[in-house]
């Protein structure tokens, strides 16, 4: 039993904390979720006969303990941590209308199994006109992976050591391509390859030669790198790794290399990811000629790495939908964000919780466009605030910069700057 406050008949906040049976929602949801639903729902136990901890651990019971949706405050575009792309909402109901039963690979007209996820690879295809054939599999690393086991296994990949990878966690590019059974034929040097170092490699062993995008770092100085079209010269299939996703060139990110170029230049095969600057959900992009398509379409390792009909439907709403979020974070304004942050700033000092307004920079993030930065504004407050707002209801993440916490509402859907402001206040209240 909770003890009722004789004034109000209702439980103090304390007390309904402190019944036994929330002690499971708050491990499973964390204790600053579970006060704020205690909050809310006191107010419906005021009009009712309603038990408050059932009320409450009935409303939490849908709240997962992990994947719960965070505000991206910090700034980076393509954060990896927290997911990469956030979907479009065409893409968010894409995919909520493809979870229950889909044509995903039924001919509708003529009641026959159909191509797998066909509408999707066609507004691919059609957004690509250089790729005579699309394939998508899980992710940039598995279409890699497929392409390494159906070209080269037992044979050689030429690659520049210049361009010999790790895209994150540990995860190197040659370890990956090693692991498919094919050899690496490494050529040229860290920061110079020529033409002549990938021609005296070629031989009856070759698979294919690699380009990898070095999309992460840059090398900067006596430099030189061998380019598609002249690699395309050389007679092997030339495979070429851009990472970002871009099938157009963007002039916002003018190093970025893109799918059309690219396969324009030459390249027989092109491999992307399609949560980064595509702004799509996790996939890999695999774009190029017939042939060589559909031989990794047909090798039996494809079966292991096919995507799943969300992916289908995220992807497909990305390429035919509105622009995506990563599109419009990239893009927007610096004088909405400054518009944006000053009034989520007024809002907060109208609640007595000091903030300022700074010029700060974004960046893309997700290993891509490492050299550009995106002039940005941000909400300043004291560092402890950093935790605070992690384990709010709505976990807000901010970045550290010189003892401050920013928040740079850059990457934060512009409805909910609201929420954003509320759970600032919250944390507020609970620093004291
Ligand atoms: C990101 C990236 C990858 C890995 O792609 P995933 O979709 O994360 O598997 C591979 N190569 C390059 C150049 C990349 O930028």
């Amino acid at each position: 039993m909770v003890d009722l406050d004789p004034r109000r008949h209702v439980p103090r906040t304390d007390t309904v904390l402190a019944d036994p049976r929330l002690a499971e929602a708050s491990g499973r949801a964390g204790r600053a979720a579970v006060k704020a639903a205690v909050v809310a729902t006191l107010q419906r136990v005021r009009d009712g006969e309603l038990k408050p901890a059932e009320v409450v651990d009935a409303a939490l019971a849908s709240l997962p303990a992990g994947l719960r949706p965070v505000l991206n405050a910090t700034g980076v575009v393509l954060h990896t941590n927290l997911g990469r792309a956030a979907l479009s909402p065409a893409a968010r109901e894409a995919v909520l209308a493809a979870t229950g039963h889909t044509d995903v690979e039924l001919d509708l007209a003529t009641g026959r199994r159909a191509k797998r996820g066909r509408t999707a690879l066609a507004a691919l295809q059609r957004a690509v006109p250089s790729a005579s054939d699309v394939h998508v599999v899980n992710n940039g690393a598995a279409a890699l992976v497929l392409a390494a086991t159906a070209l080269a296994a037992g044979r050689e990949i030429i690659v520049s050591r210049g361009e010999m990878v790790e895209i994150g966690d540990g995860f190197r590019l040659p370890d990956l391509l090693e692991s498919t059974g094919a050899r690496l034929r490494e050529v040229g040097t860290t920061n110079r390859t020529s033409l002549a170092d990938y021609s005296r490699a070629i031989g009856p062993d070759t698979g294919f030669i690699l380009k990898v995008h070095p999309s992460n770092f840059v090398v900067r100085g006596f430099t030189s790198a061998v380019g598609i079209p002249a690699l395309a010269a050389l007679g092997p299939p030339v495979v070429a790794d851009i990472g970002s996703g871009l099938l157009a060139p963007d002039p916002l990110l003018p190093d970025e290399p893109d799918a059309d170029t690219t396969l324009g230049e030459g390249a027989t095969l092109v491999i992307a990811s399609g949560d980064k600057l595509l702004g799509g959900p996790q996939a890999g992009l695999i774009l190029g000629t017939s042939i060589l398509v559909e031989r990794l379409r047909r090798h039996p390792l494809a079966r292991a790495l096919r995507v799943d009909k969300l992916t289908l439907a995220a992807l497909q709403a990305t390429l035919t939908g509105p622009s995506t979020p990563t599109w419009d974070a990239l893009r927007i304004a610096p004088s909405a964000l400054h518009a944006r942050t000053t009034s989520a700033r007024d809002r907060l000092a109208s609640a007595g919780v000091e903030a300022e307004v700074i010029s700060s920079e974004a960046v893309v993030g997700g290993g891509g466009a490492p050299e550009v930065t995106l002039p940005s504004w941000s909400l300043s407050l004291p560092s402890p605030y950093a935790a605070l707002l992690r384990s709010a209801p709505t976990p807000v993440l901010g970045r550290v910069e010189r003892g401050r916490l920013l928040l740079d509402l850059r990457c934060v859907p512009p409805s909910s700057d609201d929420e954003l402001v509320d759970m600032v206040i919250m944390a507020a209240v609970q620093a004291g």
